[in-house]
Protein backbone atom coordinates (compact mmCIF):
# COMPACT_ATOMS: atom_id res chain seq x y z
CA UNK A 1 0.00 0.00 0.00
CA UNK A 2 1.57 3.11 -0.66
CA UNK A 3 2.57 5.73 1.82
CA UNK A 4 -0.05 8.18 1.47
CA UNK A 5 -2.83 5.86 1.92
CA UNK A 6 -1.69 4.83 5.23
CA UNK A 7 -1.03 8.40 7.18
CA UNK A 8 -3.59 10.61 7.93
CA UNK A 9 -3.48 13.84 5.74
CA UNK A 10 -3.62 15.80 8.48
CA UNK A 11 0.27 14.66 9.12
CA UNK A 12 1.30 15.39 6.22
CA UNK A 13 0.84 18.78 5.42
CA UNK A 14 1.03 22.26 7.82
CA UNK A 15 -2.54 23.17 9.20
CA UNK A 16 -2.93 26.91 9.87
CA UNK A 17 -4.62 28.05 12.73
CA UNK A 18 -7.60 29.59 12.28
CA UNK A 19 -9.57 32.37 14.50
CA UNK A 20 -12.38 29.40 15.34
CA UNK A 21 -9.65 26.94 16.87
CA UNK A 22 -8.94 26.08 20.15
CA UNK A 23 -6.32 24.67 22.06
CA UNK A 24 -7.88 21.73 24.54
CA UNK A 25 -4.86 21.23 26.86
CA UNK A 26 -6.21 18.31 28.79
CA UNK A 27 -5.24 17.80 32.43
CA UNK A 28 -1.85 18.97 32.83
CA UNK A 29 -1.74 18.48 36.39
CA UNK A 30 0.33 17.45 39.02
CA UNK A 31 -1.02 14.59 39.96
CA UNK A 32 -0.93 13.24 36.20
CA UNK A 33 3.33 13.70 36.13
CA UNK A 34 6.20 12.57 37.76
CA UNK A 35 6.02 13.83 41.15
CA UNK A 36 8.06 17.44 41.54
CA UNK A 37 9.93 17.83 45.24
CA UNK A 38 7.29 15.57 46.67
CA UNK A 39 4.61 16.94 44.92
CA UNK A 40 1.75 15.16 42.88
CA UNK A 41 2.71 11.76 41.19
CA UNK A 42 -0.42 10.09 42.30
CA UNK A 43 -1.53 8.93 38.95
CA UNK A 44 1.91 9.84 37.28
CA UNK A 45 1.64 9.26 33.19
CA UNK A 46 5.38 8.24 32.02
CA UNK A 47 6.58 10.95 30.26
CA UNK A 48 3.70 13.17 31.35
CA UNK A 49 5.55 16.71 32.05
CA UNK A 50 7.80 15.57 29.57
CA UNK A 51 4.89 17.47 27.01
CA UNK A 52 4.57 20.69 29.22
CA UNK A 53 7.27 22.22 27.17
CA UNK A 54 5.56 21.46 23.56
CA UNK A 55 2.08 22.34 25.08
CA UNK A 56 3.96 26.04 26.36
CA UNK A 57 5.33 26.36 22.47
CA UNK A 58 2.10 25.36 20.85
CA UNK A 59 -0.20 27.02 23.30
CA UNK A 60 2.06 30.88 22.16
CA UNK A 61 0.68 29.69 18.44
CA UNK A 62 -3.10 30.04 19.57
CA UNK A 63 -5.13 32.97 20.08
CA UNK A 64 -8.09 30.66 22.40
CA UNK A 65 -6.63 27.65 24.90
CA UNK A 66 -8.67 26.40 27.25
CA UNK A 67 -7.39 23.75 30.26
CA UNK A 68 -9.17 21.32 32.18
CA UNK A 69 -8.59 19.88 35.34
CA UNK A 70 -9.55 16.86 36.85
CA UNK A 71 -11.10 18.19 40.46
CA UNK A 72 -12.24 15.82 42.93
CA UNK A 73 -14.25 15.71 46.32
CA UNK A 74 -12.50 13.64 48.76
CA UNK A 75 -13.97 10.11 48.48
CA UNK A 76 -14.96 10.30 45.06
CA UNK A 77 -16.69 7.02 43.53
CA UNK A 78 -13.26 6.69 41.26
CA UNK A 79 -10.98 6.15 44.02
CA UNK A 80 -10.51 2.93 44.65
CA UNK A 81 -9.93 3.63 48.19
CA UNK A 82 -13.72 4.91 48.15
CA UNK A 83 -14.83 1.11 47.21
CA UNK A 84 -13.78 -1.60 50.56
CA UNK A 85 -11.83 -4.48 48.96
CA UNK A 86 -10.87 -3.12 45.58
CA UNK A 87 -7.36 -1.66 44.63
CA UNK A 88 -6.09 0.81 41.96
CA UNK A 89 -6.31 -0.24 38.38
CA UNK A 90 -9.38 -3.00 39.67
CA UNK A 91 -12.90 -2.32 38.29
CA UNK A 92 -15.98 -1.94 39.38
CA UNK A 93 -19.60 -1.45 38.29
CA UNK A 94 -21.59 1.61 39.40
CA UNK A 95 -25.07 3.08 37.93
CA UNK A 96 -23.55 4.00 34.76
CA UNK A 97 -21.14 1.41 34.34
CA UNK A 98 -17.91 -0.28 34.49
CA UNK A 99 -15.56 2.07 36.39
CA UNK A 100 -11.85 1.83 36.01
CA UNK A 101 -10.67 2.40 39.70
CA UNK A 102 -7.91 4.92 40.31
CA UNK A 103 -5.16 5.81 43.21
CA UNK A 104 -6.65 9.19 44.91
CA UNK A 105 -5.65 11.91 42.80
CA UNK A 106 -6.23 15.49 41.79
CA UNK A 107 -8.95 15.93 45.13
CA UNK A 108 -9.61 19.42 45.39
CA UNK A 109 -7.59 22.06 46.92
CA UNK A 110 -4.51 20.09 47.00
CA UNK A 111 -1.10 20.54 45.40
CA UNK A 112 -1.86 17.29 42.96
CA UNK A 113 -4.83 18.69 41.48
CA UNK A 114 -3.04 22.10 40.77
CA UNK A 115 -2.03 22.74 36.91
CA UNK A 116 1.77 21.29 36.64
CA UNK A 117 4.24 24.49 37.48
CA UNK A 118 6.11 24.40 34.34
CA UNK A 119 3.00 24.95 31.98
CA UNK A 120 2.94 28.49 31.08
CA UNK A 121 -0.25 29.72 29.52
CA UNK A 122 -1.42 32.92 31.11
CA UNK A 123 -4.09 33.68 28.04
CA UNK A 124 -5.46 30.56 28.71
CA UNK A 125 -9.18 31.92 28.56
CA UNK A 126 -11.17 29.60 30.60
CA UNK A 127 -10.41 26.53 32.98
CA UNK A 128 -12.96 23.85 33.09
CA UNK A 129 -13.14 21.90 35.81
CA UNK A 130 -14.33 18.51 36.10
CA UNK A 131 -15.21 15.32 37.89
CA UNK A 132 -16.41 17.68 40.66
CA UNK A 133 -19.39 15.53 41.21
CA UNK A 134 -18.65 12.68 44.07
CA UNK A 135 -20.84 10.05 41.83
CA UNK A 136 -19.90 10.37 38.93
CA UNK A 137 -16.35 9.95 37.19
CA UNK A 138 -15.76 12.10 34.13
CA UNK A 139 -12.68 11.48 31.29
CA UNK A 140 -14.55 13.53 28.79
CA UNK A 141 -14.01 17.60 29.11
CA UNK A 142 -17.73 17.49 27.55
CA UNK A 143 -20.11 14.86 29.45
CA UNK A 144 -19.34 13.21 32.43
CA UNK A 145 -19.02 9.39 32.42
CA UNK A 146 -22.87 8.46 32.80
CA UNK A 147 -22.53 10.14 29.11
CA UNK A 148 -25.32 12.64 29.95
CA UNK A 149 -24.28 15.14 32.14
CA UNK A 150 -22.96 17.75 30.62
CA UNK A 151 -19.75 19.97 31.52
CA UNK A 152 -20.90 23.27 29.90
CA UNK A 153 -18.03 23.35 27.10
CA UNK A 154 -19.66 22.37 24.24
CA UNK A 155 -22.44 25.45 24.57
CA UNK A 156 -19.11 27.72 25.79
CA UNK A 157 -17.56 26.73 22.49
CA UNK A 158 -20.36 27.59 20.67
CA UNK A 159 -21.27 30.62 22.26
CA UNK A 160 -17.57 31.96 21.74
CA UNK A 161 -17.57 30.80 17.94
CA UNK A 162 -15.03 28.30 18.28
CA UNK A 163 -15.20 25.45 16.34
CA UNK A 164 -12.00 23.52 15.72
CA UNK A 165 -10.48 21.79 18.54
CA UNK A 166 -6.98 20.85 19.13
CA UNK A 167 -6.66 18.50 21.58
CA UNK A 168 -3.20 17.58 23.46
CA UNK A 169 -2.53 16.85 27.68
CA UNK A 170 -3.20 13.57 29.68
CA UNK A 171 -4.03 10.93 29.64
CA UNK A 172 -4.33 10.35 25.58
CA UNK A 173 -5.95 6.80 26.75
CA UNK A 174 -8.94 8.38 28.98
CA UNK A 175 -9.25 12.10 28.82
CA UNK A 176 -7.98 13.22 25.53
CA UNK A 177 -9.44 9.93 23.92
CA UNK A 178 -13.34 10.77 25.78
CA UNK A 179 -12.87 14.18 25.54
CA UNK A 180 -12.54 13.80 21.12
CA UNK A 181 -14.77 11.38 21.24
CA UNK A 182 -17.72 13.69 22.68
CA UNK A 183 -16.23 16.55 21.13
CA UNK A 184 -16.51 15.12 17.78
CA UNK A 185 -20.26 14.25 18.90
CA UNK A 186 -21.19 17.58 19.34
CA UNK A 187 -20.41 18.49 16.45
CA UNK A 188 -16.61 20.13 16.78
CA UNK A 189 -14.13 19.06 14.65
CA UNK A 190 -11.44 17.35 17.05
CA UNK A 191 -7.32 16.72 16.09
CA UNK A 192 -5.10 14.95 18.54
CA UNK A 193 -1.58 16.30 18.76
CA UNK A 194 -0.05 13.28 19.10
CA UNK A 195 3.69 14.52 20.53
CA UNK A 196 1.99 16.79 22.74
CA UNK A 197 0.03 13.72 24.80
CA UNK A 198 0.79 10.98 26.81
CA UNK A 199 -1.27 7.84 27.61
CA UNK A 200 -1.56 5.85 31.31
CA UNK A 201 -0.99 2.77 29.03
CA UNK A 202 -3.20 -0.39 30.77
CA UNK A 203 -3.31 -3.62 29.23
CA UNK A 204 -4.72 -2.68 25.78
CA UNK A 205 -5.52 0.86 26.78
CA UNK A 206 -3.28 2.93 24.11
CA UNK A 207 -4.40 0.20 21.14
CA UNK A 208 -8.39 0.66 22.20
CA UNK A 209 -7.84 4.64 21.96
CA UNK A 210 -5.95 4.42 18.56
CA UNK A 211 -8.61 2.27 16.95
CA UNK A 212 -11.46 4.13 18.49
CA UNK A 213 -10.19 7.91 17.41
CA UNK A 214 -9.95 5.87 14.18
CA UNK A 215 -13.00 5.55 13.71
CA UNK A 216 -14.98 8.22 14.98
CA UNK A 217 -12.80 9.79 11.77
CA UNK A 218 -10.41 12.13 14.39
CA UNK A 219 -7.54 12.33 12.61
CA UNK A 220 -3.60 13.38 14.36
CA UNK A 221 -1.55 16.04 13.57
CA UNK A 222 2.41 16.40 15.41
CA UNK A 223 2.76 19.98 16.98
CA UNK A 224 5.29 21.00 14.01
CA UNK A 225 2.79 20.92 11.46
CA UNK A 226 0.11 23.32 13.10
CA UNK A 227 1.21 26.95 12.44
CA UNK A 228 0.87 30.38 13.51
CA UNK A 229 -2.01 32.50 11.59
CA UNK A 230 -0.38 35.79 12.78
ZN1 LIG B 1 -9.87 11.68 37.86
Amino acid sequence: MHLLATMPYAKLCLMKIQSTDALLVIDVQNDFCPPVDGVGGALAVTGGDAIVPIINRLAQRFEHVILTQDWHPAGHISFASSHPGKRPFETTEVAYGTQTLWPDHCVQGTPGADLHPGLSIPHAELILRKGFRREIDSYSAFLEDDHTTPTGLASYLRERGLQRLFLCGLAYDFCVRFSAIDGTAAGFECIVIEDATRGVDLPGSIEETTTALATAGISKIVSERIESSC
